[in-house]
């Protein structure tokens, strides 16, 4: 059965200096995470090496990684550093993929501070260097998808028919004090915090009324939306009742939050190497919007594999998990 995990972090090397470089002026509970994660050689080399994971893949049958440039992304620096970074990375990765093109597929990064540049960045990405959808980390500099100027970006998915990973990263500035207690900014609670703030944002934007065939891709089963879906329903319906919609600043929507959810996103694995949350995604989302992820090099391998393969799932959907969703989503295309 082949294996495609789909949340798979690289870096190239440049990248990591710039924040180890950011990391060096600042003392913040951000940089002290930085510091943490890019101030080991180990963990450098698994981001920047696209030679040395090859043997860990092996090792757990693990066939391809769809990469994706790791947190906490090019929007991080200004808007003509980030842009240089993402197409850095974008060249970076096309090279890993022509020397490896049955491990690795990729992600595009673009930076969302000129959206107009970042547009274009998705163009080249998808249509020049062959990479398989975008990802972005979350916020940029506090400011969200969901804002119109961004909305070229959108225009240029739709356009070449290729999905978003929305993938996590620290709360923004304005909202972070409270996260910043207990090493709560991160992975443990904040990213997810944070991402999903991001995708509801998204649906309640009214993103999905002007962009029908936007395709959203989360990680960590869907930043724990799947258990809100209900809820969302329930009480947009109660305020549109009450004649809340127009005083709370609200959207008036074609459809119910959770309709977006089902239809125009899909969840990743990644990192969340439990049985019931996985029944759960299935249950909310079906079959066809579920797909298995590592979080390589910050989750296991060793673990995330022996997971999905005891999963208690049918062949026919273990062959979707592992892989066929993954192929039709990102387009990569079908073992030889
Ligand atoms: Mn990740």
């Amino acid at each position: 059965m082949r294996l495609i995990a789909t949340e798979e972090a690289f870096a190239p090397r440049e990248y990591i200096d710039a924040f180890l470089k950011l990391s060096a002026n600042l003392d913040t509970p951000v940089s002290r995470y930085l510091a943490i994660y890019y101030g080991k050689a180990e963990a450098v080399r698994q981001l920047t090496d696209l030679e040395y994971r090859l043997a860990e893949m092996d090792r757990f049958g693990v066939d391809m990684h769809l990469l994706s440039i790791t947190g906490p992304g090019v929007q991080f620096f200004d808007a003509g550093f980030g842009a240089e970074l993402a197409a850095l990375a974008n060249d970076h990765l096309a090279d890993a993929i022509r020397r490896h093109p049955a491990r690795y597929a990729g992600l595009g990064a673009v930076a969302p501070q000129d959206p107009n540049a970042a547009a274009r960045e998705v163009t080249r990405a998808v249509a020049e260097l062959g990479l398989n959808g975008i990802i972005i980390n979350s916020h940029t500099h506090g400011e969200y998808l969901d804002d119109p100027k961004f909305w070229p970006i959108f225009e240029a998915l739709v356009a070449h028919d290729v999905p978003l990973y929305l993938h996590p990263t620290f709360p923004p500035d304005a909202h972070i004090e409270p996260y910043s207690h207990y090493g709560m900014m991160g992975a443990l609670w904040g990213f997810g915090a944070e991402t999903s703030l991001h995708a509801v944002r998204l649906i309640m934007g009214g993103v999905f009324d002007a962009f029908p065939g936007l395709k959203v891709v989360l990680g960590h089963m869907g930043e724990a939306i799947p258990f809100w879906l209900g809820r969302l329903d329930n009480r947009y319906a109660n305020i549109v009742r009450r004649g809340g919609l127009e005083p709370l600043g609200m959207k008036k929507l074609e459809r119910l939050p959770s309709e977006y959810f089902t239809t125009n996103f899909w969840v990743t694995t990644s990192g969340m190497n439990t049985n019931p949350p996985l029944e759960f995604c299935l249950g909310m989302l079906g079959e066809d919007r579920v797909m298995w992820a590592i979080d390589y090099p910050y989750e296991q391998t060793a673990e995330a594999v022996p997971f999905i393969r005891n999963a208690p799932l049918s062949e026919a959907v273990m062959k979707k998990l592992t892989h066929a969703n993954a192929e039709s989503l990102f387009r990569i295309a079908p073992a030889g």
